[in-house]
């Protein structure tokens, strides 16, 4: 099952890359057909298999021989071993559902804000839509309003980050979409371990801010991608970590 669970995953990612970049730059999902970058040929169905076809085709265009890019056959091979793990870890359950949900939204994330500095809203909107459905039918009403309002204040918060943060720099300190997942967080894991999410998408910012630095470019740093790895590191250790919280805090 988990072989099963890691193919689903290398389909899945060569469709959600596809799609985060037919979305970002406004082009129709449907039409045209996946056709190479730089001329266009429609690519065959052989052409299509994740992470098989790039070994295959040694990298490069049947037809006009460029180099294609690696990020492709390694996110796929990321999206497969996420949803691999997401098995292993927890078998035909509910919490299967969350954490395929978020291991797609990371793989959409990692396209559309590292390629284009981009949080799209739709995947964003159906992941929450899925968390909060998944968190009603196991945990029930109450439950449910909690995680509501867990994610309602995490994004109040982060707004007014931002809105002093833009204040102070005089420019965008925190992009509009990085508050709209602070909801997320907030829905999925409720209030302090969607803060500590925060705090670990920080920390995982820092080599790539402290190289910019050091390479002294004025470069926009996309933070999307390292929060929605530190939401899946949190939802995957959520047990152990909400025990060091109560050892800390008591
Ligand atoms: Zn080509």
């Amino acid at each position: 099952m988990v072989w099963i669970f890691f193919i689903y995953g290398l389909l899945f990612g060569s469709f959600y890359m596809a799609l985060a970049d037919r979305w970002c730059q406004n082009k129709s999902i449907i039409k045209p057909r996946s056709h190479c970058d730089y001329c266009g040929h429609t690519l065959a169905f052989y052409e299509l298999i994740p992470v098989l076809s790039y070994i295959f085709l040694g990298g490069k265009c049947k037809e006009c021989k460029k180099r294609l890019s690696i990020v492709y056959p390694l996110v796929e091979l990321l999206t497969g071993g996420l949803f691999a793990m997401a098995y292993y870890l927890y078998g035909l359950s509910p919490k299967l559902i969350i954490m395929l949900a978020l291991a797609s939204l990371l793989v959409i994330t990692y396209v559309s804000d590292f390629k284009y500095l981009v949080i799209l809203d739709v995947p964003l909107l159906i992941v929450c839509v899925i968390v909060f459905g998944v968190i009603l039918w196991t945990e029930g009403l109450v439950s449910g309003l909690w995680h509501l309002i867990s994610g309602i204040i995490m994004f109040l918060m982060m707004l007014l980050v931002k809105i002093v943060g833009d204040k102070k720099f005089k420019r965008e300190s925190l992009g509009g979409g990085d508050v709209k997942l602070s909801f997320l967080f907030g829905l999925t894991l409720n209030f302090y371990l969607g803060v500590l999410v925060l705090v670990i998408g920080s920390f995982l910012t820092y080599p790539m801010a402290v190289y910019y630095i050091f390479k002294k470019k004025e470069v926009e740093i996309p933070f999307g991608p390292f929060l929605v790895t530190g939401l899946v590191i949190v939802f995957v250790l959520q047990n152990q970590l909400t025990e060091i919280l109560r050892l800390l805090i008591l």
